[in-house]
Parts: structure tokens; C-alpha cells; sequence
């Protein structure tokens, strides 16, 4: 019997975070039938001076809504990302109400006609998506549903209709929930509301994951909230794209990262994502008060998205003060504050490389491109250049971490973490989920004047056994599929 496709004369990184070896991989159908000695297939692909590996897990993605109206996910797919995992920082594309907007959100609103995370899988698998996707249960979706905006503890009623959206997402096969504190409406809530809807995810064995209260002058204060609920809900923490933002907080990754040590050390389960970028990117209204304008950070930002004023996009908010002869209040304000302001997406540069790195050395750290799929304007370059930076600048160019560890954090530790147990390895068996690429050239190319560039360096990429991504082209081959969670 022959294989449909074995790549030959390889050098395998099997995500375990062991060296890599030379062999071959067999994919058959949907799996892998043969890692090391390959079997005669009807596709031959020569491998010489190419890695295979685990397809990529992007563990903070946005792409709720991209599955439905991308569903090529070219962004990710040209990457090596063969799974996402969506509804991160608490904004999720179920639950749902047809027809209606939920308070907050802005540019991570995700509108469809499903009402329930199983509604909204079929209308992904609909569109035969290039991609797999996982899901979170975002408190911030759930909560304006339940409360809208309301500026106030939930009632007991309330807390249990949030209660009840979660555990049907979780009986749907959601990974966890999420939360994103800094944001409304989820700024609103106290501690113990985070705890108790966490420990509905923490009944099916789920998870939580956090874009914390504050990133900031709080840090060290956030991440004790986060392993506080995570003990009183029974549940893992993830934190979601671990920062020290500020200047006056440069460094301070590492005091984050010496608190989660010891919580693990006392037995919790904690684990982290981070992107390979010093600068971050969300909707802008939600980072301003209109009634005192932090200027530092308006200082900082690039604007992304703004589809009232589109000449915008793409440039500092400073220079664009400077231009227009507008104060830098006065151009935050209009930034968010037009009809279509709460759409508005900046970019801010407030971190410092020092603490990526850190981040990315930490052996609990995984890869997340916190992407937001908004391809109108000038999104920020980690949609189209994550994998592909971490692995040609990070890994190859400075030797920041290996090779193999870079990999382990893109697919098993992933994989492990977020329930995915038939992925994440290149072995036997798995689902041929796979990215072929020449560790020599791989390299990001989007950059901050030209975004949405796909990066060079990635060959093959093979989702559930079909080659989906070929030396360049999109095929088109629609294989992803709506993964559901498995605790371990
Ligand atoms: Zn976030």
C-alpha cells in the first residue's frame, strides 16, 4: 500500500523539544503513517536541508470572525500555523445574539447569525476553513450579553445566566474561558466574578486564560490575581501575552515570571504566551478616557485601523497631531469619538525587547500572535509574521533560544496545555498536521510600513493530511476543522 505523500531525506523536529534527525514522514490520509523510514507514496517531496515539523499552534489568536470571513486564514496558514486558538482576552464569537451588538468589543466584535459555540462551528466548517480552531469562552462577550455595560457587581441572577453560557460552551467543546480585565465590560467585575465563572471551566477540566487587570505599573498585583482565581476556581492559568508595559516597568517580566516559578514550584498549573514584538495592538477606545487622556501612551501609538479617517492608518498619532495642527488630545479624540470610532485599532510601542527575550527563554512561555485580522488599513505585522520571526530573527539571527525549543513552545507544549492530544507531535498515528520549512531562509517579512507581507522561508503546510500551503500558493484544500477539547 503507498502513502499519498512522504517528504524524504528531512531533518525532524518532532515538538518534543529533542535534537532534531534525519528520516522521512509518510502522511496517509488524514495521518501519519510512517516518521522515519518513509513508505512509497504517490507524491514524492524531497526534503533535503528542510525541517518538518508539528504544524504551529497560535495560542492568542483573534480570529473568531476570520474563520467565517477569511477562512483561507492565508495570514496564518503562510506561517505554518495549522491551529488557532480563539476567543482570547475575554472576547469570544459565542455566545451570540443574531442581529445584535454587545457593549465593548469594538474592533473584537464578532458578528454572525450563530447563537451557541456549536452554531458557530457549523458556520465555520461551512466555509471550509484553511485552519483548525479551538475556542475559549470570552467573559467580556458573556458578560454584555447578560449585563451590557453595566458598571457594577453582577446579581446572583446574572451571575448564574453567565454561569450558564459558559458551561454550554464547555459541554460544546470550548477550551476554557478567557478574560481581558483591561477592557469593558469585564473591568467592571470584582474578583470573586472572575473566580466563579472560571470555576465552571475548571468542572470540565478547562482552563484560564487572561489578559490581565493591568500589564503595567500592576503587573506583579495582576498576576496574583490570576493565580489567586486560578486556586479558588480549581483551574490552570494561562496569561495571555505576558508584558511589561512603560517604560518605568521594562524588565519586570522577569519578577512576573519569578512569581509564576514559585506558584508552580508550590503546584499550580500555570503556563503563559507572548508575541515576538515590542509593541501591542487593540481597539483604541478602549485604552483612553476621554476625560483624562494619558498622553504618554498617545505618545506611543501607531494607528492601525480607523475607518473614519483612513489617511491615518499606518502612521504615528504624533506625527499626524503635528500635521493636522491638532493637539495629541484632540487627535486621540477624534480617533475614537467618529461615528465609526469604537472600530478604530492602534498600535502602541510600549514594550521592551529585554522582556521578550526573557519571555521567550522561559520554558512555560508559548508562542501567541495576538493577531487581529482586520486586513483594511495597517494591522499589526505579528498576523502575517509571528512564526516566522520567532524562528529567523529570535532563534537563527541571535540565539535568543534553540531551534527545538522554539518549536516545542509552537506545537506539543501548546498542544499539552490546551487539550489537543492528537496534534502537537511529529509521530506515528497523530494527524498529519505538518509545516516543512528551510530553517536557513525562514524569516518574517511584514513589517510596520508593509504589514501584510507573507513571510519567506516556510515551504509545505499540511492540515489533517492535505497539502494546504504550497512553496508560495494558497491551495485552497479546506481541511481545518473545529477542534474540541479533551482535558487530559
Ligand atoms: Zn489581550
Amino acid at each position: 500500500m503507498a502513502a499519498d505523500y512522504t517528504i524524504r531525506n528531512a531533518t525532524i523536529i518532532d515538538g518534543s523539544g529533542r535534537e532534531g534527525f534525519p528520516g522521512d514522514v509518510s502522511i496517509d490520509g488524514d495521518v501519519m503513517a510512517a516518521v522515519g523510514e518513509g513508505l512509497d507514496a504517490a507524491v514524492e517531496i524531497d526534503g533535503q536541508g528542510m525541517v518538518v515539523a508539528p504544524g504551529f499552534i497560535d495560542t492568542h489568536s483573534h480570529d473568531d470572525g476570520a474563520f467565517v470571513r477569511y477562512p483561507g486564514m492565508e495570514f496564518k496558514l503562510a506561517q505554518g500555523v495549522t491551529t488557532d486558538v480563539s476567543g482570547n482576552c475575554g472576547f469570544s464569537a459565542a455566545p451570540n445574539v443574531p442581529g445584535e451588538t454587545p457593549p465593548g468589543g469594538g474592533a473584537l466584535r464578532f458578528p454572525g447569525p450563530w447563537h451557541d459555540l456549536a452554531e458557530y462551528f457549523d458556520a465555520c466548517l461551512a466555509e471550509k476553513p484553511a485552519i483548525n480552531n479551538l475556542m475559549l469562552i470570552g467573559h467580556n462577550t458573556v458578560r454584555g450579553w447578560v449585563m451590557g455595560n453595566e458598571q457594577r457587581e453582577a446579581t446572583a441572577a446574572e451571575l448564574a445566566q453567565m454561569r450558564a453560557h459558559i458551561e454550554r460552551g464547555m459541554e460544546q467543546g470550548a477550551c476554557g474561558f478567557s478574560t481581558g480585565l483591561i477592557y469593558e465590560p469585564g473591568r467592571y467585575s470584582d474578583t470573586s466574578e472572575v473566580t466563579a465563572l472560571a470555576g465552571v471551566a475548571g468542572q470540565y477540566g478547562g482552563i484560564y486564560a487572561t489578559h490581565m487587570r493591568n500589564e503595567g505599573d500592576y503587573l506583579l498585583e495582576s498576576v496574583d490575581e490570576a493565580l489567586g482565581i486560578g486556586r479558588a476556581a480549581g483551574c490552570g492559568v494561562h496569561i495571555s501575552h505576558h508584558k511589561a508595559s512603560g517604560p518605568k516597568n521594562h524588565g519586570r517580566c522577569r519578577e512576573s515570571l519569578a512569581l509564576i516559578d514559585r506558584a508552580v514550584d508550590e503546584g499550580h498549573d500555570v503556563t503563559l504566551d507572548v508575541y515576538p514584538y515590542i509593541a501591542g495592538s487593540g481597539p483604541m477606545h478602549q485604552y483612553f478616557r476621554l476625560d483624562n487622556i494619558g498622553l504618554e501612551l498617545a505618545e506611543a501609538i501607531r494607528i492601525a485601523s480607523c475607518p473614519d479617517r483612513r489617511e491615518w492608518e499606518g502612521r504615528m498619532l504624533s506625527d499626524i497631531a503635528e500635521a493636522e495642527g491638532l493637539s495629541l488630545e484632540d487627535a486621540v479624540r477624534e480617533a475614537i469619538t467618529g461615528p465609526r470610532g469604537k472600530e478604530t485599532i492602534c498600535i502602541q510601542f510600549t514594550m521592551h525587547e529585554d522582556d521578550v527575550e526573557t519571555n521567550l527563554q522561559h520554558p512555560r512561555v508559548m508562542v501567541g500572535s495576538d493577531g487581529i485580522p482586520n486586513l483594511n488599513g495597517a494591522p499589526h505585522p505579528r498576523l502575517y509574521g509571528t512564526f516566522p520571526r520567532v524562528l529567523g530573527n529570535y532563534v537563527r539571527e541571535r540565539g535568543v533560544l534553540p531551534l527545538t525549543e522554539a518549536i516545542r513552545k509552537m506545537t506539543s507544549l501548546p498542544c499539552e496545555r490546551f487539550g489537543i492530544p492528537d496534534r502537537g507531535y511529529v509521530r506515528e498515528g497523530l494527524v498529519a498536521d505538518l509545516v516543512v520549512f528551510d530553517p536557513r531562509e525562514v524569516i518574517d517579512l511584514a513589517t510596520w510600513d508593509e504589514p501584510k507581507r507573507e513571510p519567506a522561508g516556510i515551504r509545505k503546510v499540511f492540515v489533517s493530511g492535505a497539502l494546504a500551503y504550497d512553496d508560495g500558493e494558497h491551495t485552497g484544500a479546506g481541511t481545518g476543522k473545529m477542534l474540541r477539547y479533551r482535558a487530559g
